[in-house]
């Protein structure tokens, strides 16, 4: 069994560097790839509201519980959804999916969009810190926040968010929004870290995976983790379950590193966060 090395959050939570996602893999599927994901040494689990399989989620660590593996080696995320924007309506969403999960607790709970022309993502953070102080979940943070928001949002709330999960891969390396996290403290982790599968057969990866012997897929999780990002790639199969988690055992080089690097074109698999409400 494979196990990825953790990260430790700006509130002393460990968080897997690699995770899994689940994002489109249907609610009746959810149970059964979870459970293979945590059977092959994962044990950071991404979810959300939207993608209507929290459930599943759910059922797959309580079941896992069940086989020895306690729910704290278990990370689980989930996001409100920009609907349940707003302070009330995002304790609800909580509420709801938590009833959903079947779980006591949240590891970390996101806000899914900053949805700027909304204009509520303070009230849903506050919410957010609320949740937190109650410990009904163990860190808070953003998905899809950009700079501008970022400052916004750390102007009037108090808890630095742990974690800011954006689209990255290395079409989209996020090279400015990086520098930012890191001066604040605030962990990167990649959404689309595939590139939706897209990016798996651009030649210059190809050829690079090629002469290392590992997948594509290897090399650019690879990638994510020497360039100190975390990563949630969804696969729907126990073989690349198994395969994209077992990355651990090679180190690229610098001039690897920097051929990957060069990848960068600013071509996102996903909306601007800006264009999202
Ligand atoms: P990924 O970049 O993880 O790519 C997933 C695609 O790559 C699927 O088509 C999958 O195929 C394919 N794939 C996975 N592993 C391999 C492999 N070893 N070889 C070949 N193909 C492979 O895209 P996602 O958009 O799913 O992003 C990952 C996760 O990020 C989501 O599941 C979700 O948890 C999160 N996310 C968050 C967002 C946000 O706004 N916060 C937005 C989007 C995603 P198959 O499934 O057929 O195996």
């Amino acid at each position: 069994m494979q196990r990825s090395p953790q990260h430790t959050l700006n509130n002393g939570a460990a968080i897997d560097v690699l995770g899994y996602g689940v994002y489109k893999v249907p609610a009746d599927d959810c149970e059964d790839l979870v459970s293979t994901a945590i059977d092959a040494g994962y044990r950071t689990i991404d979810t959300a509201a939207l993608y209507a399989n929290e459930a599943g989620v759910g059922r797959a660590v309580r079941a896992a519980e069940a086989r020895g593996i306690a729910r704290n080696d278990v990370f689980v995320t989930s996001k409100v959804w920009n609907t349940d924007q707003g302070y009330d309506a995002t304790l609800a969403a909580f509420d709801a999916s938590m009833a959903e999960l079947g779980l006591e607790y949240l590891d970390l709970y996101l806000i899914h969009w900053p949805c700027p022309e909304r204009n509520l993502f303070i009230p849903s953070y506050k919410a957010l810190e609320t949740l937190y102080h109650e410990g009904r979940v163990r860190a808070i943070g953003v998905s899809n926040f950009e700079e501008p928001h970022l400052q916004q949002l750390l102007a009037a709330t108090d808890v630095v968010p742990a974690v800011n999960q954006v689209e990255l891969h290395p079409w989209l390396p996020q090279t400015r929004l990086r520098q930012v996290h890191a001066e604040l403290g605030i962990a990167t982790q990649a959404w689309s870290p595939l590139g939706r599968g897209a990016i798996l057969t651009e030649p210059a990866l190809v050829s690079l995976a090629d002469g290392l012997g590992c997948s594509v897929a290897q090399l650019v999780l690879r990638w994510h983790v020497q360039s100190g990002h975390l990563a949630i790639p969804k696969a729907s199969s126990a073989g690349r379950i198994q395969e994209n988690l077992d990355i651990f055992s090679f180190t690229l080089s610098e001039d690897q590193m920097k051929a990957i690097d060069a990848l960068d074109s600013d071509r996102r698999s996903g909306s601007h966060p800006n264009q999202v409400n």
